[in-house]
């Protein structure tokens, strides 16, 4: 439908920058995407949508239960609301209402503190939380995240993510006994991670995914967890949860992208490092530009092509190279936060080999650009 692109005066785009929420995040596969058309195309009686579907992903989780929600960001918003109301009908209704007399802080190791996009601490706020640090940026102890919890304390919060200071910092289980040890719930953010099990079995309450990203589904969320934390954050669709509604088609979509997820075979690394093998004998025949395989820094099976510009022939200061890159014609994105070591990164997965044909000849004819002048 490449009218879409020219009806709203739209850019094509080559995604070589991984699961990137400003470019839509990912592309559904079609069993998914005739879930969404099926959800949009029949009534249900939704509130039986919600359980079943929440109860055949627990299943497939072997967890107790799940929901789905409308994006990770309102997961946690109806999460952290979840805990602090609980079963109250009052607070249902008023959570913004007056101050809040019930337990509402949240502690987070100070280096989950993070925005990945939009500040963790808002959608805390949102779910009527106060955001309490425990430890320092560089460093947050089991004894430290302990210390931090008062009686005003409603849940621990644990962000798993490569935006978070790994250094230092203490594990989800590490976490989960702190937890118990205080009897108060812990909520995981694993918004972008690829296990949907681990962090439920290493003893979180609540664990909360983004369904655009390593699921691959529509835009939606999932929450999966005890059965009476769950049970919380499903009452919030008579309160916040309102503001953040997902729709039959979302619900259907990601059940089905879950079920999908579980399933397929996923690309392994080495056959990335395959697909991408021919794009970097071309790269390093370029004056100037240095390409290798790289593994992924958090451990995952993932290889991505490093690309390495010595700017003293090439002519080009990498960043403005990046910049270069994304207004041409295609929009072309790459992982450029190395930009200032003259590196940036490919992430190939969501890139065909025509794609990497399109974006070489575009690196090659930018450098010629420069090696004229
Ligand atoms: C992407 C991300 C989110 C937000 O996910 P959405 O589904 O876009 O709301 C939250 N936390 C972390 C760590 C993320 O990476």
């Amino acid at each position: 439908m490449s009218s879409v692109y020219e009806k709203y005066h739209l850019k094509q785009v080559i995604n070589a920058s991984g699961r990137m929420t400003i470019l839509g995040v990912s592309t559904p596969a079609p069993e998914v995407v005739e879930s969404v058309s099926y959800g949009l195309n029949h009534y249900f009686e939704m509130k039986d949508l919600v359980n079943h579907t929440g109860d055949y992903i627990a299943g497939l989780l072997q967890a107790e239960s799940a929901v789905v929600v409308s994006c990770a960001s309102a997961g946690i918003a109806q999460c952290v609301a979840g805990v602090i109301v609980k079963d109250n009908a009052w607070l249902l209704d008023n959570l913004h209402a007056a101050p809040l007399t019930v337990p509402h802080e949240i502690v987070v190791p100070k280096g989950h503190n993070v925005n990945y996009g939009a500040p963790v601490g808002t959608m805390v706020a949102l779910g009527g939380g106060r955001l309490v640090e425990a430890g320092y940026s560089n460093e947050c102890s089991a004894a430290q995240l302990a210390a931090a919890i008062t009686p005003a304390t409603a849940a621990l919060l644990y962000v798993k993510s490569h935006h978070c200071v790994q250094k230092s910092h203490l594990s989800v289980a590490q976490a989960a006994e702190v937890a118990q040890q205080h009897g108060i719930p812990l909520i995981v953010d694993a918004a972008a991670e690829e296990d949907l099990r681990c962090y439920y079995q290493m003893g979180a309450d609540l664990v909360i995914y983004s369904g655009a990203k390593a699921i691959e589904g529509p835009s939606s969320g999932l929450v999966v967890g005890r059965s009476r934390c769950v049970e919380w954050v499903k009452r919030q669709s008579n309160g916040i949860g309102r503001a953040m509604k997902v729709g039959k088609e979302g619900i259907l979509g990601l059940t089905q992208a879950i079920e999908r997820y579980l399933s397929q075979p996923k690309t392994s690394g080495s056959e990335m490092v395959q697909h991408m093998t021919p794009f970097i004998d071309q790269l390093n025949q370029l004056p100037g530009v240095t390409a290798r395989v790289v593994w992924d820094s958090a451990g995952r099976d993932i290889a991505r092509t490093e690309i390495h510009f010595d700017e003293a022939l090439t002519g080009w200061a990498t960043g403005d190279l990046v910049q270069a890159l994304k207004n041409g014609d295609i929009a072309i994105y790459f992982r450029g936060y190395k930009a200032n070591e003259s590196i940036i990164e490919a992430d190939v997965r969501s890139v065909t080999a025509a794609q990497l044909q399109t974006i070489f000849s575009r690196i090659d004819a930018l450098l010629a650009e420069r090696n004229n002048a």
